[in-house]
């Protein structure tokens, strides 16, 4: 096989090559380069300098992470969805709702006043009943309205942190040599 000299375009290091080969990679700067061959000459020139092949492989690293980081958000938010569940008295779960929170310190707040028109009427056992269970729906109501909240919060910085990365990819791809 023929062995043909030229020099890198790029950093000037000797190079040998194989007769009839179109394009090579230096061995010293890693430039890309194509071999063009005239009457008595053989010469290379640069088709991607090292600083470009590097910047480009650093952009697809990068975005590799990111994507890495926006699957690993998706899936601890996921996981994250059983702090914010609470079970109904039928054993179904559903998310805490401010709603459902109100509703229930609403409840309480008016079993308690009842209990204690209750009591100034002297109903005693009404009133034993009626304020454990008024209570229970009072605590119920903030414990739900907190959950709810905490709920809000965290899917407002989930949705932060993820459009925060769906931006980054999207300039990565933009700024992608063709
Ligand atoms: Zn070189």
């Amino acid at each position: 096989m023929k062995v043909v000299s030229l020099c890198c375009a790029n950093c000037g290091a000797p190079l040998s090559i194989k007769h009839k080969v179109r394009y090579v990679t230096c061995n010293f700067c890693d430039s890309r380069l194509e071999v063009h061959r005239e009457k008595d000459t053989t010469y290379s020139t640069i088709v991607e300098a090292i600083n470009e092949r590097t910047k480009r492989l650093e952009q697809s690293v990068e975005r590799l992470q990111l994507s890495n980081q926006l699957d690993r958000l998706d899936r601890e938010w996921m996981m994250r969805q059983d702090e914010f569940m609470v079970t109904d008295k039928h054993g179904h779960k559903h998310r805490a709702s401010t709603t459902g929170g109100a509703i229930s310190l609403a409840l309480g707040i008016a079993g308690c006043g009842f209990g204690f028109i209750a009591l100034l009427g002297g109903m005693a056992p009404c009133l034993c009943f009626a304020l454990p269970f008024s209570i229970a729906l009072i605590a119920n109501g903030i414990q739900l309205s907190t959950k709810a909240d905490r709920y809000q919060q965290a899917l407002a910085a989930y949705k932060r942190r993820r459009s925060d990365l769906l931006a980054r990819i999207r300039v990565l791809e933009q700024s992608r040599p063709q």
